[in-house]
């Protein structure tokens, strides 16, 4: 999901695994025509890999790459090829501590299978798809059925209004949220029941899809801590609108920028993951780790 030059013919790649999470390695001599990743590695493509594990939990050492399926409809526009990787680093970064599951790399793949083949228009819907199906996995999608808060009924008819911090919807009795157009609710509920093939028949008017599509980026931001830095490249709007629904959690204010802000310097190590673990119901973590082989 990304690439840098480590040296004149070495790259450091993070991939998302199907039985790994995130990993991180470095591709000795990869940039040699001999190699045995059979030369540079590219982006956003599908990889079989040998690596082994570092001992200190630095980088792995990739031992053998073979492109299995790569993707040239990503490159046809600046919007595929961005979206392409918005979806890559939101599934890095769910895919942390999340190691024995195939799940987000299956999600992935399908998304970026089905994004190579989309016109130019239909891009921010596989994008929905992803996002929306992301939290799902993590068990992190927000309540859409009753009040979040209380677990009471919500009202009939109306503006709702919707708390990431309490996890989805709220009722009449329970306070605080921000409003939700009904329009756009009902578009929400269908991003989340549906497939790759089935969301760019939604259709959804110009003002309901940059709300629903502005909504689901700060459901993700706010269930990872972590604001992708691809955001702003393939969902500008939604780059600009989103904290609209996340204000800042009690306390918090003064640490939002660096936990979640743009003005982050360089990556931090210890940084938070994906707020697995506030709702495990759907969650499938390994009760082990195998770092041996
Ligand atoms: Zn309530």
């Amino acid at each position: 999901m990304r690439l840098s030059d480590y040296s004149e013919t070495s790259q450091v790649a993070t991939f998302v695994t199907d039985t790994a999470g995130k990993l991180a390695a470095i591709a000795k001599g990869s940039k040699r025509a001999k190699s045995p990743t059979g030369g540079a590695l590219d982006l956003l493509s599908v990889y079989e890999i040998v690596f082994s594990p570092s001992r200190s939990g630095g980088l792995a050492t990739l031992r053998e790459a073979g492109m299995k399926e790569h993707f040239p409809g990503l490159r046809r526009s600046s919007a595929h090829f961005y979206a392409g990787l918005y979806l890559g680093e939101v599934s890095s970064l769910f895919a942390e501590g999340s190691e024995g599951t195939s799940e987000h790399f299956d999600l992935l793949v399908e998304s970026l299978r089905h994004l190579a083949r989309l016109e130019a228009d239909e891009v921010p819907y596989i994008i929905l798809f992803f996002e929306s199906h992301v939290l799902e996995a993590a068990g992190l999608e927000p309540n859409l059925s009753s009040c979040a808060r209380c677990g009471g009924d919500l009202p009939k008819r109306g503006a709702v209004r919707i708390s990431l911090e309490d996890g989805g919807l709220l009722c009449g009795s329970c306070d605080g949220g921000v409003e939700v157009r009904p329009g756009s609710l009902a578009a929400l509920r269908r991003v989340f029941e549906s497939t790759p093939q089935s969301v760019r028949r939604l259709k959804l008017r110009a003002d309901l899809l940059a709300e629903v599509s502005s909504l689901l980026s700060a459901a993700l931001i706010y269930a990872g801590e972590r604001l992708p830095r691809a955001l702003k490249f393939a969902k500008p709007r939604a780059a600009r609108s989103w904290r609209r629904w996340a204000p800042p959690r009690e306390g918090e204010a003064a640490q939002s920028t660096e936990r979640r802000g743009e003005s982050r310097t360089g990556r931090s190590g210890a940084s938070a993951g994906p707020r697995a673990g506030k709702r495990p119901r759907t969650h499938k973590r390994p009760a082990r780790r195998e770092d041996g082989g």
